[in-house]
Formats: C-alpha cells, sequence, structure tokens
C-alpha cells in the first residue's frame, strides 16, 4: 500500500483527554480515533491489526472443533429476563415505542448465553446430540463480534470499551466430566493464541461469581496499565486473582514455597464453567439412554480482541511509538524512499523494490508521500512496523535494513531483502 493513498495521517499530540499509553499511541499514528468515552472507530491499519488477530483467533477456535456464527445485537428484553439479566447496570436498553406500533424493547448484546442457550434449545434434544469430547467431537460454537456495556469507568483506552470486539464460544456437554475436559482443551487453545499475539499471560484463579464454588481462570497479562491485580509466582504457575487471594506480596507461594509477586494485569481472556445456569432459565434439556431428561452444561470462554490490541500497544513501545510483533503488524516492512539530490532516480528505485514486495506477497507500506526525511523516519517509529527499509542517496544500490526492535542496520540487495522478508 502506498502511504499517500493512505485515509489518515499521523499526528505530533494525542487528545489530551487521552490519559492511557494504548490510546495515545493507536490515535497518534491513525489506527483508531475516538468518538465517545469508550467508543472507537478502527481505521483502517488498526482494522488490519484487528483482523490478524481476530484470525489467530479464529484458527485456534476451529482448531478445538468451534464453529463460526453470528447472533444478533439487539436481543429483546423477554430474553435477558429469563435469566433475570435485564436489570444488570451494563445493559444499553432501546425504548419502548409503542407510537410506532411495537412495544418491545431491546437490549444491546453485552454476551451471549442467554441468545446461544435459546437457539441450542432448538438443535439439541437427546444426548445423541452432544458428542462426547474424548472423541474429539465437542459442540462448540463462537462468533467475533462488538459487545456493547455501559462501563461506568471508561478511561483506560481501548482496554476497556462500551462498544469493543470480544470473540464468545459457547460450549455444551452431557455432563461436568466432560465439560471439564473441554475447559481443558479451551485453555491449551488460548495458550496457542497468546503465544502467537507474543502476550506472556499468567492463568489466574478467580471467583466463579454467585452460581459456583469453582473458580474460573483468567489470562492476565502483567502491566501497570492493567485494572486487575494479581497475585503469582515467579517460579511456578500459581496465580491469583486480588479478589480471592488471601495473603500479601513477599509470602510463600503455597504450590512451591517461592515469593508471592504482586502486580497489575490486564486480563485479555477468561474461560468460565457456566454449569446449568442458563440451561436452567431456558430449560435446554436431553433425553438420557433412561428416557429421562437432564439439562445440558454449559462453558462460556471469551477474548477481548480490541482489548488484545490494546495491550499490546501497551506491552510494546518506546519514546518513539508503537513496536509490533509480526503476527499482528499491519505490514511487515515500512519502505521508505528518501529523495535528496536525486530524488526521481531514487523514487524510480524505490518504485521498483515496491512493486517486487507485493509481487512477492510481503505486506508492505510504501512511503511515497512528499515529506522531509525526518518526517517519514520519525512516521516509521511511530507506526511501528517490525521491518524499516530505506532507499536513499547514501544506501547506493543497497537497501538500509532496520528491525524496528532492535539497534543497528544491515545494508542489504534487493535480492537478499525479498528473500529476508518472503
Ligand atoms: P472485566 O473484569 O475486565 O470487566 P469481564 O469479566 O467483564 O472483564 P467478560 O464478560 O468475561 O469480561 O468478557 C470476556 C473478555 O472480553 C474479557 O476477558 C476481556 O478481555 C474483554 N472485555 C470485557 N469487558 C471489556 C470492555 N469493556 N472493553 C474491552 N474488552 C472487554
Ligand atoms: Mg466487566
Amino acid at each position: 500500500m502506498r502511504q499517500s493513498q493512505l485515509f489518515t495521517k499521523t499526528s505530533k499530540t494525542a487528545p489530551k483527554d487521552e490519559k492511557a499509553v494504548n490510546a495515545k499511541l493507536l490515535i497518534r499514528a491513525g489506527f483508531v480515533r475516538k468518538m465517545s468515552a469508550g467508543i472507537y472507530a478502527y481505521l483502517p491499519l488498526g482494522w488490519r491489526v484487528i483482523q490478524k488477530i481476530a484470525n489467530i483467533v479464529r484458527e485456534e477456535m476451529n482448531a478445538i472443533g468451534g464453529e463460526e456464527l453470528l447472533m444478533p445485537t439487539l436481543v429483546a428484553k423477554e430474553y435477558w429476563e429469563k435469566s433475570k439479566r435485564w436489570d444488570n447496570d451494563v445493559v444499553y436498553k432501546t425504548e419502548e415505542s409503542s407510537a410506532i406500533g411495537h412495544q418491545s424493547s431491546y437490549g444491546l448484546g453485552w454476551t451471549h448465553e442467554e441468545v446461544i442457550t435459546y437457539l441450542a434449545t432448538h438443535f439439541i434434544n437427546s444426548y445423541k446430540d452432544l458428542p462426547a469430547v474424548r472423541h474429539g467431537l465437542p459442540l462448540a460454537v463462537y462468533q467475533i463480534q462488538n459487545k456493547f456495556r455501559n462501563e461506568p469507568r471508561a478511561k483506560n483506552g481501548l482496554l476497556r470499551g462500551r462498544e469493543f470486539l470480544m470473540k464468545d464460544l459457547y460450549s455444551f456437554h452431557i455432563d461436568k466430566a466432560d465439560l471439564d475436559q473441554y475447559y481443558e482443551q479451551v485453555t491449551g487453545a488460548y495458550k496457542k493464541v497468546f503465544q502467537r499475539l507474543s502476550l506472556d499471560t499468567k492463568i489466574t484463579e478467580a471467583a466463579g461469581g454467585a452460581f459456583t464454588q469453582e473458580y474460573t481462570h483468567e489470562f492476565q497479562v502483567l502491566s501497570p496499565a492493567g485494572e486487575d491485580e494479581i497475585f503469582y509466582c515467579a517460579k511456578c504457575d500459581f496465580s491469583q486473582n486480588k479478589e480471592i487471594f488471601q495473603g500479601k506480596a513477599g509470602d510463600k507461594c503455597q504450590k512451591c514455597g517461592d515469593n508471592i509477586q504482586q502486580s497489575n494485569a490486564i486480563e485479555v481472556g477468561n474461560v468460565f464453567k457456566l454449569g446449568t445456569r442458563y440451561s436452567e432459565a431456558f430449560d435446554l434439556r436431553v433425553t438420557n439412554k433412561e428416557g429421562k431428561k437432564d439439562l445440558v452444561v454449559m462453558g462460556s470462554y471469551g477474548i477481548g480482541i480490541t482489548r488484545a490490541m490494546a495491550t499490546l500497544v501497551e506491552v510494546y513501545n518506546d519514546d518513539k511509538g508503537i513496536v509490533w510483533p509480526e503476527a499482528v503488524a499491519p505490514f511487515k516492512v515500512h519502505l521508505i524512499a528518501l529523495g535528496g539530490k536525486e530524488k526521481s532516480k531514487i523514487e524510480k528505485e524505490a518504485d521498483k523494490v515496491y512493486n517486487q514486495l507485493e509481487k512477492a506477497g510481503v505486506e508492505v507500506l510504501y512511503d511515497d508521500r512528499d515529506v522531509s526525511a525526518g518526517e517519514k523516519l520519525g512516521d516509521a517509529d511511530l507506526l511501528g512496523m517490525p521491518y524499516r527499509a530505506v532507499i536513499s542517496e547514501k544506501t547506493g544500490d543497497k537497501i538500509e535494513l532496520k528491525r524496528r526492535n532492535k539497534d543497528g542496520v544491515q545494508s542489504v540487495s534487493v535480492t537478499e531483502l525479498l528473500k529476508l522478508l518472503k
């Protein structure tokens, strides 16, 4: 893509009302723009990052038997009433409008247990409709969709939006043992997702809420920007949310005896055993082998897609800008032509390299704008592509290649460049 044709421009300063690093950098670089508190537009560069994150999540959900679907965003009041969640503070509600002849109210979808459980009642009737996870055949569906929540404190940039993109997966089981087995599989898939995203997560025990004695598990990324606080062991995998941890930093780990540490953390995902809470509300049952009706056992599993993007920016940045990990960068390489006295010759050369990279299938952002060298190099650092390739009077017939996350440059030929980036 030619940078001269990009919809967005960079800006030197961030809006004054943004305090969070993620929002400041993403706005300055032109990846997102704030519309209202907690509501952002995802601009072309930001949308490329989101698509990459979403595709990684999609691949790993498909790999554990998840089937993708899309549920409605407008969810009628009657569904929320069945589960007694209509009066939850986060629900955005539409007004009843008798003037135009209908009396319905809707809540904007903030999570979809109600919708999926209602849908499942049409397709899950017999124990035969619930294939055993141990045979590698789970019944699980997911979507990647915007969620709406009237969050009281939307002050942390994209980490806490009022409208945000989430992946939500739901699974259906004949019994608790089957759910437990799938829960482990989803946990494994989540580990792969976050590894691929270059996000180091602590799998953290948290309270399961009003309906269960069991823990749920949160995937937490250590960061001062995080709104959660966790207590974890640096040596073993022990980690608990502050909400349930009894003790303090410096205590001995109950698993291995090492020292417990405390940190702020960002919850990028969670896995949750719902049990029969929603199957009871919607009377989702299967006939068992004896001909009796059993409640279906369910699980629900979320990943914050836009929150993951914000987390990446919080973790990977320096004083010059964003430093995207390769798997999610909007483009792999930022190609820059620095004109100088031999402007037209250099531009011609850069055009050629750009076409070769495109032809080779390398994702390249080509800065062909008529602006100063300082502006081009500054923008390359701000936007944060993993590689920067400069063609200038100085480079001769070579290209100066630099990695965004490393100091020092390398002088390479076009052939070497193609080989390195393919
Ligand atoms: P939190 O404790 O941060 O409010 P939650 O427990 O409400 O999160 P879930 O309802 O389980 O979260 O949602 C699943 C995932 O969606 C979370 O793990 C998080 O990554 C993401 N998420 C939740 N709320 C928001 C939000 N307001 N903005 C962006 N992402 C969010
Ligand atoms: Mg919440």
